[in-house]
């Protein structure tokens, strides 16, 4: 049933391979297991499966072939023992977080997040009795002041979302480890082909592979990946009693986007750094943040950690909200959506979509102001892109 390659293989060979079970029926590319239940051969060969004696499918709740090869694609591309994929990226955070912890347990997380993120940690866990605490996660002193002894959990993304901020993910990490906390890495904005939470020491990776990973705008899913005893002990029962995994279908969609995830990624980043560099030279742009650029704030610890740019770019437009929805209106390729990672480019004014439930002060503090715009870079050619932007901008002032 498994594809019998042995050798160790380099990224893009395992994502057009890794985690292949192959059918008696040879087929080339990877079955849809579109199926609830599995059927045992004999009331004795379910005993022993329930049992944990033979090895095999019990339920679809539990774990599915299809969900299964993607998520040991997963493992081999991010270099983790196990994996768990979920059905969105919020359920792979939220699952990520609530299974390990219980009332009297400490959060601490970098406030730059994806808003949902923020949602779990500031109002979901305090009803359980799990308290947190948010910091500006780029000075490190700040993860060493306001750790406890009861901290269970870190939490981070790098780069942010929508300012691209960077964390540096080492140093964090040991701060986790001082009191035997494990530290979270949300790596969406990195994808796994630039940045390696793992590597770098952290305990946990999450996904949203809504994004890249699907990499065309099609479905949802989330993916977990860890080492295999701390999935055994906090992820495995919780998963299987609380139901939030993947679809099959959906599990399927993601391998073959996986196939494709090295060409689609470096295509997108070689592009947003050919517009990241149109526009910081462009008068109606007071700043542009790419984590490709030797003028990004954090330049010395992208160049510690990230092996890549960024398929995404923040930017500023003179003239705030009016001048920055003008260009919004005006785009013709780019069309506006808060979604990020498709082949199509998109652009989102974070303050009025995905940062509106903030306050005026924690978006000040973010660094949101009403002229930012976060551009997703999708596959289309570089300069229609540039075009587009250009006649945008020159309409916006
Ligand atoms: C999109 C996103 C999520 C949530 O993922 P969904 O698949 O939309 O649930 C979490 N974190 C980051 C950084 C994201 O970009």
């Amino acid at each position: 049933m498994t594809a019998n390659i042995t050798r160790k293989l380099r990224p893009a060979t395992q994502l057009v391979h890794a985690g292949t079970l192959r059918s008696g029926f040879g087929e080339t590319s990877e079955a849809l297991f579109l199926t609830q239940g599995f059927v045992y051969p004999s009331a004795e060969a379910a005993e022993a499966r329930f049992k944990g004696e033979e090895p095999g499918f019990i339920y679809s709740r539990y774990a599915n072939p299809t969900t299964d090869m993607f998520e040991k694609r997963m493992c081999a591309l991010e270099g983790a023992e196990d994996a768990r994929a979920t059905a969105s990226g919020m359920a792979a955070v939220a699952a990520a977080i609530i299974c390990q912890v219980k009332a009297g347990d400490h959060v601490l997380a970098a406030r730059a997040m994806f808003g949902s993120c923020r949602y779990i940690i500031e109002t979901l866990l305090p009803r359980y009795g799990v308290d947190f605490t948010l910091i500006d996660g780029s000075k490190i002193e700040n993860w060493q002041n306001a750790i406890r002894p009861n901290t269970k959990v870190l939490f981070l993304e790098s780069p942010t979302n929508p300012t691209l901020e960077v964390i540096d993910i080492a140093a964090v990490a040991q701060v986790a480890n001082s009191v035997g906390a494990k530290l979270i890495v949300d790596n969406v904005f990195a994808t796994p082909l630039f940045q390696k939470p793992l590597e770098l020491g952290a305990h946990i990776v999450v996904y949203s592979t809504t994004k890249h990973i699907d990499g065309q705008g099609r479905c949802l899913g989330g993916v977990i990946l860890s080492d295999k005893q701390w999935v055994d002990e906090n992820l495995h029962e919780y998963f299987r009693h609380t139901g939030p995994g993947l679809s099959p279908f959906n599990s399927w969609v993601m391998l073959k986007g996986l196939e494709t995830l090295t060409v689609r990624v470096r295509q997108q980043t070689q592009t947003a750094a050919k517009i990241a560099d149109f526009l910081a030279d462009h008068p109606a742009i007071s700043k542009v943040i790419y984590p490709g650029r030797a003028d990004h704030p954090q330049a010395d610890i992208i160049a510690k950690q990230m092996s890549g740019g960024s398929t995404l770019i923040a930017f500023e437009v003179k003239g705030a909200k009016k001048a920055t929805f003008n260009v919004e209106n005006t785009l013709e390729i780019i069309q506006i959506s808060n979604n990020l990672g498709d082949s199509k480019s998109l652009i989102t004014h974070p303050t009025t979509t995905t940062h509106k439930n903030l306050t005026d002060e924690a978006r000040a503090e973010l660094g949101i102001s009403d002229g930012l715009l976060r551009l997703s870079v999708g596959l289309e050619d570089a300069d229609d892109l540039i075009e587009d932007l250009d006649i945008a901008l020159k309409a916006a002032v």
